[in-house]
């Protein structure tokens, strides 16, 4: 760890437009044996990706409305902190089947590395668990449609 190369801050957050400075400068990798690559994000505005992503993509399956909506989310459940444009991989660019997903962070001010593992996200057996739940419920909603379809289902009062 300690030949490790990190960049100095400059600029600024392009969310919060912040100073990228000492105190807010981070820099990601998205495997973890790249080099780091500056981050464009300040700690602050990470650090609350990290608290509301989860939640965020809790909403667009309850907003999913079709088979193929909700088999699209199950390919993209998200465990780190992500982001496609802002943290594109060094290595693949967008073709990164990992693109936008962070898996490792380090922290100027602190000096920390971490794995910016989403506040609620689902790990490990737990994960796998929630995605067959969700695959089978893109199941259920196709055989629901297709019943009302074909007129098996009486239309709700
Ligand atoms: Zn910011
Ligand atoms: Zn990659």
């Amino acid at each position: 760890m300690a030949t490790e190369k990190h960049g100095e801050p400059s600029g600024e957050c392009v969310v919060c437009m912040c100073d990228l400075d000492a105190d807010t400068y981070c820099e990601f990798k998205i495997h973890a044996d790249d080099a780091w690559s500056p981050s464009r994000f300040c700690s602050g505005c990470i650090d609350h990706m990290r608290r509301t992503q989860w939640k965020r993509f809790e909403d667009l399956i309850a907003k999913a409305d079709c088979r193929a909506a909700v088999l699209r989310l199950c390919s993209s459940v998200p465990l780190t902190v992500h982001d496609h444009v802002g943290f594109e991989c060094p290595t693949h660019g967008k073709e990164c089947t990992q693109n936008g997903s962070v898996a490792l962070l380090w922290d100027m001010a602190s000096g920390a590395v971490t794995e910016p593992i989403l506040v609620g996200a689902k790990q490990g057996a737990e994960r796998e668990q929630f995605i067959a739940n969700l695959k089978a419920f893109a199941e259920l909603m196709e055989a629901e449609k297709k019943a009302e379809l074909a007129g098996d289902l009486k239309p709700v009062a």
